[in-house]
């Protein structure tokens, strides 16, 4: 969500922040802009719409600069428009700002500065901190830094910020409270950004910035202090992803290149943590924890969207094989009642940027209240990784398209080792029952080159639903979590409304919508409630739905009864979401780009929420 990039150095800015910006671009926005200082001054340029719409008006008259950052806003106060887009000015001109989360008392701030005479230009709770800055400057004749700390110890809410300010140009001033900022630091250079992937081509080296620190970049040397001004020693980690992984290597999308992608990233995410031969299975980020998941009285999976959907995989697996009660939370609901967490009871947070404002708050609630928190995150060195006791990174390498694939099966695979671990340590699985599912999930990657075999048949299936207005997906026991997830892909990248729910409730609402226009997606594996699901589909057929069914290879029956098949290899039940999933991202994706859609940044949406 909203995306930060800032530079000071010996390059040109310009040419930099765009490229930085059309990088973050796949986090969700609906403006952008960039403020420049040259010897003209600080100027600012800022538009509704794309970043190449901004690019495009700038072309004409590039500005040259060596000091500039830029932004891509996902409005919060005030619709998307010109004046709302960011950086602000405060009222002189002078400083700039650009901000991403929300300043939650900006109304009374906003208030206290009209009286003092002040006006504003846009609707934003953003331009209320820069002015307010600015007034304190006057008032105190204190350092820009020092104004920013005293401002931010006024301020409640969610930020990281960037400002400069025409007084300095070799100074650039950022913070941050519940938004990710990471530092970038090249030779005589530094790079701010709301992660690394506008930051990586030119260097490796960076530090993540932590809550409530400010870091100062003067005169070629950066500084940190937290905001009760003790200074830090900046910790430099080196980041490992290479460029490759965030451009879209000869795909048209960045959506299909991760579907594609989820061999590897399903192997990888297993990758020194399973040995199947030698039946050895050890999570090294839970090493110190696996006692205590073995002896938890229940375990509660909180998320929002895909990760919430990966949670409920988890529940059924956990139950399944570890004979723990698991509760899947919705992360918004959970923070807002009054949780009751017992002493044993683990909290496990699932969230592919682990900067999701609404997890991360449960997850501090639920720690609060003396629970062990776990987390199960894609970007390393993220928020929610860094505030839990430990955790499982899914290691499924960056993830650029806003609907999400390759991390959602990277999710489920991280968890169901988890399970088996934990399984094994209670004794509720059999050797032969283990050992089996070590040497099942070792092939899951090969298994899954196989479902996207039939991406060209998918597509021509998609080619028909194209311009279907509702669709209803089916599922039972682990492809209820499955078909939730394949209606949310639709929903997500092609606007289509969807809605999932397991098969058997059909008949108690939903069927009422079926007829020879609805289309139903039916995943009806060969498995332990496959009879039921048959019983389900001839319900749908008598009514002539049309079906499009996710069947194991080699079964026969629906071939007759259903109007579409879409075949998945054989493996253990437990394992079947990891196949099961894949065909529907895959129809929802050529449904989404057969309508025309952008399927790699769905309008609305934001790739990581920083914002409750
Ligand atoms: N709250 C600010 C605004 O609406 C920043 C939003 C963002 O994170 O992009 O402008």
């Amino acid at each position: 969500m909203c995306g930060i990039v800032a530079y000071v150095g010996h390059r040109q800015a310009y040419p930099l922040l765009i490229k930085g910006l059309k990088r973050l671009e796949y986090r969700g926005y609906d403006s952008a802009g960039v403020a420049l200082l040259n010897a003209d001054g600080l100027k600012v340029f800022k538009k509704k719409g794309k970043v190449a719409e901004l690019e495009n008006e700038l072309k004409a008259r590039e500005p040259l600069a060596t000091i500039g950052m830029g932004h891509t806003r996902w409005a919060t106060h005030g619709e998307p428009n010109d004046k709302n887009a960011h950086p602000h000015y405060s009222s002189n001109s002078k400083l700039a700002i650009i901000h991403n989360g929300i300043i939650e008392n900006f109304a009374t701030i906003k208030k206290n500065l009209q009286k003092k005479g002040y006006e504003f230009r846009s609707d934003t709770d953003s331009e209320v901190l820069i002015q307010f800055i600015e007034d304190i400057q006057k008032e105190t004749g204190a350092t820009l830094e020092e104004t920013v700390r005293l401002a931010l110890h006024e301020v409640v809410g969610a930020y990281a910020i960037v400002i400069m300010t025409e007084d300095d140009p070799t100074q650039l001033i950022a913070a941050r409270k519940g938004s990710p900022l990471v530092i970038g630091i090249g030779e005589e250079e530094f790079f701010f950004a709301s992660d690394a992937t506008p930051i990586i081509e030119y260097t490796k080296e960076v530090v993540y910035l932590d809550d409530l620190q400010i870091a100062v970049v003067r005169n070629g040397e950066l500084t940190l202090q937290n905001l009760d001004k003790t200074t830090q020693i900046p910790y430099i980690q080196k980041v490992e992803m290479e460029l490759e992984a965030i451009e879209k290597g000869g795909y048209e999308h960045f959506m299909l290149k991760e579907i594609f992608e989820q061999p590897r990233s399903i192997a990888d995410s297993m990758r020194g943590r399973l040995n199947a031969e030698d039946a050895l299975l050890e999570l090294g980020g839970l090493r110190g924890y696996m006692d205590k998941l073995a002896d938890a009285k229940r375990i509660v999976i909180v998320g929002c969207g895909t990760s919430w959907h990966a949670g409920l995989v988890a529940e059924y697996i956990f139950e399944e094989l570890a004979r723990i009660p698991v509760e899947v939370e919705y992360a918004s609901e959970f923070r807002y009642r009054n949780p009751i967490i017992k002493e044993k009871d683990i909290v496990i947070a699932i969230s592919q940027s682990g900067e999701t404002a609404d997890t991360l708050a449960a997850l501090e609630l639920a720690k609060s209240k003396g629970a062990t928190i776990l987390g199960v995150c894609n970007v390393v060195g993220s928020s929610i990784a860094r505030i839990t006791h430990a955790g499982a990174y899914t290691h499924a390498g960056p993830e650029i398209g806003v609907a999400s694939t390759k991390a959602f099966t990277a999710q489920v695979t991280v968890l169901t080792l988890m399970a088996i671990a934990v399984a094994k340590k209670r004794k509720t699985i059999s050797e032969d029952l283990y050992r089996q599912l070590l040497i099942e999930i070792d092939t899951i990657p090969a298994k899954v080159e196989r479902v996207l075999k039939a991406s060209e048949k998918i597509k021509e299936i998609a080619y028909i639903f194209t311009y279907a207005r509702n669709f209803i997906y089916l599922g039972r026991g682990l492809n209820f979590p499955v078909a939730l997830e394949g209606a949310l892909k639709l929903k997500e990248i092609s606007y289509i409304h969807a809605e999932g729910y397991p098969a058997a409730e059909m008949k108690h609402g939903p069927i009422a919508l079926i007829d020879e226009d609805m289309p139903v997606v039916v995943v009806a594996t060969k498995d332990s409630s496959y009879d039921k699901v048959v019983s389900n589909i001839q319900e749908v057929k008598a009514r002539k739905g049309r079906v499009i069914a996710v069947v194991t290879e080699g079964e026969k029956q629906l071939h007759e009864l259903v109007d579409f098949v879409i075949e998945i290899p054989k493996t253990h039940e437990i394992l079947v979401p990891l196949l099961s999933s894949i065909p529907l991202q895959l129809l929802a994706y050529y449904i989404a780009v057969m309508r025309g859609r952008n399927v790699d940044q769905p309008r609305n949406l934001a790739k990581s929420v920083t914002v409750e």
